[in-house]
């Protein structure tokens, strides 16, 4: 079975983490510090499945003041905790402000992101990422500035340059659900097949939803075989790659 590398399980139902927290191993992404609090509770719950991430999501501006908090938070759970994430840069959220606004969010985000890989790097821990579309270049920039050796750009969805440096650095990305029902993402991880096959795990980013379907940890187990296809690899063989990469970066 495949583990979750990015999933928002303090996210999830009652029935849905009983059921899915029992089988399935799985890496929790915190989006501010109250669903850090949940994530670790879970963790506890359910020790031998899930691991924790904690940070602030930086399309979440209405938590960035939280930074204080979370620091504290991950301070003290320094020794139990997988990694910092979700943390990164904000992309969807500007798409609706005018350039002055779009400006001020991006400088408030890149000064919070900076803190946090900061504290990664001081900590020596790794980092789970949302850089995307445009932003992974300017996320690169920073986790190299930072020597930050271990890190995951969740929902990889950058260009061929991006994927080269991250494969140079070591860091890995991961490759979502959205791959078994969305053919324009089937076909940038076509060409993206030689660069990412070392370098991949799979995830859910749940409660995030697939052809109307709630993405669940399990969900990860239906990207297997179509990425099988596209890497000319079998189901087990992806299975195998994805699972060492997520445990070399979240143990
Ligand atoms: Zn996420």
């Amino acid at each position: 079975m495949c583990i979750d590398v990015h999933c928002h399980i303090d996210q999830l139902s009652v029935e849905e983490q009983t059921s899915e927290l029992k089988k399935y191993r799985v890496v929790g992404t915190s989006a501010h510090y109250q669903s850090g609090e949940t994530l670790l509770r879970l963790q506890k719950q359910y020790p031998e499945t899930v691991k924790v991430c904690l940070g602030i999501h930086p399309e979440y501006p209405d938590f960035f003041h939280e930074y204080g908090l979370v620091e504290k938070q991950i301070r003290e759970n320094r020794d139990i905790i997988a990694g910092i994430g979700e943390i990164g840069l904000p992309y969807f959220n500007l798409v609706n402000m005018n350039t002055e606004e779009r400006s001020k969010m991006q400088k408030k985000a890149a000064e919070l992101f900076e803190k946090f890989v900061r504290l990664a790097a001081e900590l020596h821990l790794p980092v789970n990422l949302h850089c995307v579309g445009d932003t992974v270049p300017q996320g690169i920039d920073v986790l190299k500035r930072y020597g930050i050796k271990k890190a995951l750009f969740h929902w990889f969805e950058g260009d061929e340059k991006n994927i080269k440096q991250i494969k140079e650095a070591g860091w890995n990305i991961s490759v979502s659900p959205d791959l078994v029902g969305n053919a324009e993402y089937r076909t940038f991880i076509k060409t993206m097949a030689a660069d990412i096959r070392e370098i991949f795990t799979l995830e859910s980013d749940g409660p995030w939803e697939y052809e109307g379907k709630r993405g669940l940890p399990s969900i990860t187990q239906r990207t297997a075989p179509v990425l099988a296809e596209i890497l000319h690899m079998t189901k087990q063989e992806i299975i195998a790659i994805a699972n060492t990469n997520a445990e070399k970066l979240f143990g």
